[in-house]
């Protein structure tokens, strides 16, 4: 490969980071859009995690989250994407106004930067049972599961006593266990919580038992009960990865995620965020939006046409030779891709 040949297959319009559903809704729309987009992808992540989809209309229940990303990493990568399993070290804008992306295997450029790089959920200690098989995360996305069900939320802070509390709209038998923390939420959220039918539970546990099909069965406490539950939730926080929204100088707010306006424009002009990554309900189709909403802004901003009235005055008409404006690459793809064709 010619040193111009590793400069083109490294250069792109748009650089996204991170390769869940709000990155790659971000690539899909960059790309069906013309702009040559490369999405970068140390993978994992929160909806590598689901056993099942839900709330995903028209994703059937038994789509696994691996499932779901495969499809639609092939989905952009019809349409002309670049899709590189890679973890981004570093971004930082050049002496000509474009971004510098490190990562582990290359360096790439681009004209805009997109952060979809989420967070990751504080996991208890053990005993616990398989994540999607009785300890879940995703209130918006699993509490249907437990309708009827004896539940527990796990965790001391403000969050586990309100997740407990809204377990009541689902179920009548919810514990909340410290095991063996002290609680740290407020007077007003101890006296709130008291006067609601939730179990608090101090012990620590000591063992848990499983059903046949891998199901949670039940807890064993130090005291020696054993309590029976369905399955509940962990709230001991989130790690947002945001390093380098940081180092890219972009604002946080003060939980911690990144700051954006309702296109998930950051303060730092041509860097975006979507996602979990970003204030809001963490979930996918929330993530899908902003992806679109982003994707559809950094075309708005990378698009040649229509040229303003300046640019004519300065540059001249546009003529017939500088369109269309869609890059070679993304219109390769898009001609192979035969819309049209029959
Ligand atoms: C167990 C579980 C079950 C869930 N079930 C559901 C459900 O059924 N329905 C629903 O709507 N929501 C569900 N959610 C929530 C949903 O998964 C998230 O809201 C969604 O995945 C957010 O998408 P995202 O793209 O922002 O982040 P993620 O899906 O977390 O993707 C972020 C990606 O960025 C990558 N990344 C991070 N840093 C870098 C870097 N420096 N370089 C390269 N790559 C990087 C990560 O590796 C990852 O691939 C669930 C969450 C969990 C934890």
């Amino acid at each position: 490969m010619t040193e111009t040949d590793r400069e083109d297959a490294t250069r792109f319009e748009v650089a996204v980071v991170g390769g869940g559903p709000a990155g790659l809704t971000a690539a899909l729309y960059t790309t069906r859009l013309g702009h040559d987009t490369v999405v970068l992808d140390r993978g994992g992540g929160r909806a590598a995690m689901m056993l099942e989809t839900h709330n995903v209309i028209g994703v059937t229940e038994d789509v696994s989250g691996n499932e779901y990303l495969q499809t639609a990493r092939e989905q952009i990568q019809e349409y002309g994407a670049t899709y590189r399993r890679d973890f981004v070290t570093g971004v930082e804008r050049d002496g000509d106004g474009r971004f510098r992306v490190e990562t582990n295997e290359d360096g790439y450029t681009a004209d805009q930067v997109v952060l979809a790089t989420g967070f990751s959920d504080a996991r208890p200690d053990p005993p616990l049972p398989r994540t999607g098989r009785g300890l879940h995360y995703c209130l918006h996305c699993d509490a249907y599961m437990f309708v009827d069900e004896p539940v527990y939320v796990m965790g001391h802070g403000e969050s586990a006593a309100h997740v407990a509390m809204i377990m009541l709209n689902f179920t009548d038998d919810v514990d909340l266990l410290l095991r063996g923390d002290e609680p740290t939420w407020s007077d007003d959220t101890d006296r709130q919580l008291r006067a609601h039918p939730v179990d608090v539970v101090d012990d620590e546990l000591t063992g848990m038992n499983k059903r046949e099909d891998g199901w949670l069965e039940s807890f064993e406490f130090e005291d020696g009960s054993v309590r029976e539950y369905t399955g509940g939730f962990a709230m001991y926080g989130a790690d947002y990865n945001t390093d380098l929204a940081q180092g890219l100088g972009c604002d946080l707010t003060d939980s911690g995620t990144i700051d954006v306006d309702d296109h998930g424009r950051t303060n730092v002009d041509g860097v975006y965020a979507v996602g979990d990554v970003t204030p809001g309900h963490n979930q996918i189709p929330v993530a899908i939006g902003e992806g679109a909403k982003a994707g559809l802004a950094a075309h708005m901003e990378l698009r040649e046409f229509p040229r303003s009235l300046d640019e004519i005055d300065a540059d001249g008409p546009v003529t017939e030779g500088d369109v269309p404006g869609i890059s070679p690459a993304v219109r390769e793809a898009a001609r192979a891709f035969g819309t049209g064709d029959d």
